[in-house]
């Protein structure tokens, strides 16, 4: 077989810095857990969700759920990890700012096609009438989710999302030329740490954790009901942009009748009740 077609491939196959990027992002996450939990709200937060894992994990479908993931979840990443990364990597010295740069870029290009899939593919959101709401639908199960809850979901989910993540890296490295490991390690863990964030039960809302409060509130008014706004995972960017924010009352047409009917019973937030 002539390999000449390939060589120029594979020269660009840099699969140790993809697997220097899997034990930096392992590494990241450690230890920032271990700094964040010294902090009392954030242990305060983490026992509360810890409870509520243990509580939801006590139901087998739930259980259930999470052993499937469990399974799942290796194989996308060594998909990525094997087949992707490598392509994108880079070790070259960078200035501090084109990472930063990177991080911005890979999150709200990411951000951008996550929300046009959750939105127009998973919701009804209008244009393609939601073809893979069934798919969704798991998630959804959970109306007041707790942090265990990012990964109560189906494994086409956790594959298409992971997809469009990794698609989303090996696009702009085509673009913007190879990112460095440290801009792919820290992306990922900022990435996976605000997915997992939006589903935590939330209560200390004083500065500086105001903004986690809102963003924990912005993504359970999401879950309240399915009609509900908030399709953005990163930011809340795009949801202004596109008029579907949510602060409990749905968005566009639902909106009225959705408030309406809070005001009549007196209710101000959604239901709060353990979803599953
Ligand atoms: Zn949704
Ligand atoms: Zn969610």
């Amino acid at each position: 077989m002539d390999t000449g077609f390939f060589a120029p491939l594979l020269t660009g196959y840099e699969w140790q810095l993809s697997l220097y990027a899997a034990v930096g992002i392992a590494a990241v996450t450690l230890i920032g857990k271990y700094l964040v939990l010294l902090i009392p709200a954030f242990r305060a937060e983490h026992a509360r969700n810890a409870a509520m894992r243990r509580s939801k994990m006590t139901k087998p479908h739930y259980a259930q759920n999470q052993r499937w993931n469990r399974r799942w979840g290796p194989v996308f990443l060594i998909a990525i990890f094997v087949g992707v990364l490598p392509f994108c990597l880079t070790a070259g010295s960078q200035p501090w700012w084109q990472m930063l740069l990177d991080i911005a870029a890979i999150l709200l290009v990411y951000d951008f096609f996550y929300y046009l899939v959750h939105r127009f593919l998973f919701h009804d959101g209008g244009l393609l009438g939601g073809p893979l709401m069934w798919v969704h639908a798991v998630h959804h199960r959970q109306h007041n989710p707790c942090r265990q809850d990012s990964s109560y979901i189906h494994p086409i989910e956790v594959a298409l999302g992971l997809g469009l993540y990794a698609g989303t890296i090996f696009g702009l490295s085509r673009v913007l030329g190879d990112f460095h490991v440290v801009t792919v390690v820290l992306t990922w863990v900022a990435f996976s740490q605000i997915n997992l964030h939006n589903h935590d039960l939330w209560e200390t809302d004083r500065f500086p954790f105001r903004y986690l409060a809102t963003m924990s509130r912005m993504h359970h008014n999401h879950h309240a009901r399915f009609t509900g706004g908030n399709f953005a995972t990163i930011t809340l960017l795009y949801d202004w942009l596109f008029g579907t924010l949510d602060h409990g009352h749905g968005y566009g047409k639902t909106k009225v009748a959705i408030r309406a009917r809070s005001d009549a019973s007196g209710i101000k937030k959604p239901p709060a009740e353990a979803g599953g």
